[in-house]
């Protein structure tokens, strides 16, 4: 039974990824797990009080409509905070203790996602350092290897994926170490709820002195938040003293996190800084073959060689692709053949004539302005950057059929605001100036040249 509800929210999570902007899916969709559907009643666990509440405003319809698309019965959702689920019976303390529920009293941290191990990662170009140093973390003593090891790369890249593979193999290698998983998100509102319940000191305690291994997902959370930032600077140095291990991962090197202080920026950069960078076609075809075994999906090769050839921008579109083609095999009881495919997923891949990929257009730009291709995907904002990245967004909106937030997500998940304010500034300057006009030309014929 469990297992079946699993895969049901695994099946529900990829459409909700998959149809969701990233930003909404990251802020109110991510973390959420089935619990039960009994009757025509499905209980969702929601992570804090704040997220219900807005779900419950602007999505329950929704959330109840993509349900009922994969399970086929009509269900009404009843969603509930993780925090008041009090019916867990009392369990013994077991020798790694991880416990799950970010409430239980006794435990520390979220629940691990059970798919995300070493042995459903591939790896491949953009990812084989990081997969080692991972490696290295997970079967070397705490703290004793890369401390604190950073990981960082854009949205769906396997960060998440590779953090939790570090907490299972820990887990699994029976040592007794505890681990704790935790994504900032949620260690800013436990450290508020602390504040608010006047049981700040239980906080700091249990973050302090009840792990060896502390897991902190998307770091680049704290932006801002200076309290939250001050607590964790205490609790990292707490943990870093003791030799504990702490593993962070954010989608930017330490340098670049804004609005987070110098302290805790320079004790991240302390350690060893990995990044996890776009997986080439190759890696995407066999982290296709991966998931179809995983999830026992049966597709044609030529059907594969499509998707990982049009979906570049992250892995998380790619499997968004894969379980949209399932979904429609499943309901339709039809095999999936080449055209059906390209019918079904005519908005993910996009069948450009012309050859020209945005990636292509990046690559050169950013070889013309002698810049590197991550700096144009980054947010860095000083002129010298800025201009090769707004110059290949015009082109790439010029000369591809994406769309503006399409070529956001392809531009290191940037808003679709961002895109089409670079692209009107573009044609800005070329009405201002003849001279940036004609360069402008050169450079679009030149991609152009590039095509099939
Ligand atoms: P991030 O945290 O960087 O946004 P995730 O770790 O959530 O990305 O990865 C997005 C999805 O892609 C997850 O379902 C994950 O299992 C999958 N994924 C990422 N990298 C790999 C990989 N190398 N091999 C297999 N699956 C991967
Ligand atoms: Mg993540």
């Amino acid at each position: 039974m469990n297992n079946n509800i699993e895969d049901i929210w695994w099946e529900i999570d990829q459409l909700l990824r998959q149809q969701l902007e990233t930003e909404d899916y990251d802020s109110w969709f991510s973390n959420l797990r089935l619990i039960s559907m009994e009757g025509n009643q499905a209980v969702v666990h929601v992570p804090s009080i704040y997220r219900l509440d807005w779900l419950e405003r602007h999505y329950r319809r929704y959330l109840e409509d993509v349900i009922q698309s994969v399970t086929g019965e009509k269900i009404r959702l009843n969603l509930k905070v993780e925090e008041l689920e009090e019916e867990m019976p009392e369990q013994p303390p077991s020798p790694a203790s991880y416990v799950s529920g970010g409430s239980d009293k006794r435990g520390v941290g979220l629940p691990l996602n059970p798919k995300y191990r070493f042995e459903n990662f591939v790896v491949g170009d953009g990812n084989r350092m990081t997969h080692a140093y991972a490696r290295a973390v997970a079967e070397n003593p705490p703290g004793e290897v890369y401390n604190p090891l950073y990981l960082h790369g854009g949205v769906g890249m396997g960060k998440t994926h590779v953090m939790q593979a570090i907490g299972h193999a820990i887990i699994e290698s029976k040592r007794g170490l505890r681990v704790a998983y935790m994504d900032a998100e949620s260690f800013v509102n436990e450290f508020i709820e602390s504040i608010q319940k006047k049981t700040r000191n239980e906080f700091q305690e249990k973050y302090r002195n009840n792990v060896d291994v502390l897991l902190v997902d998307d770091i680049h959370f704290l932006a801002g938040k200076d309290a939250t930032q001050e607590e964790f600077f205490h609790t990292f140095n707490s943990l870093y003293n003791g030799r504990k291990q702490i593993v962070i991962s954010s989608d930017c090197p330490p340098k670049d996190l804004a609005l987070i202080t110098d302290r805790l920026r320079s004790r991240f950069a302390g350690g060893l800084i990995a990044e996890i960078q776009a997986p080439d076609v190759e890696t995407r075809e066999a982290i296709l073959w991966q998931k179809c075994e995983q999830e026992k999906i049966k597709l044609p090769v030529e059907v594969i060689r499509l998707i990982s050839q049009r979906v570049q921008s992250s892995i998380r579109e790619l499997e968004g692709a894969l379980v949209k083609l399932a979904a429609h095999a499943r309901y339709t009881g039809k095999r999936i053949t080449l055209e059906m495919a390209q019918e079904i997923l005519r908005d993910v891949v996009q069948d450009d004539p012309r050859g020209i990929s945005i990636e292509k257009i990046q690559k050169h730009v950013a070889e013309h302005f002698r810049v590197k291709t991550s700096d144009i995907l980054g947010s860095k904002r000083n002129r010298s950057i800025a201009v090769p990245r707004r110059v290949a967004m015009y082109l790439s909106r010029e000369l591809t059929n994406h769309s503006f937030p399409e070529i956001g997500v392809f531009f290191g998940n940037k808003d679709h605001s961002t895109v089409i304010h670079a692209c009107k500034k573009v044609e800005e300057e070329m009405r201002e100036s003849e001279d940036f006009a004609k360069f402008m030309e050169r450079l679009k014929q030149e991609v152009r040249g590039m095509g099939s």
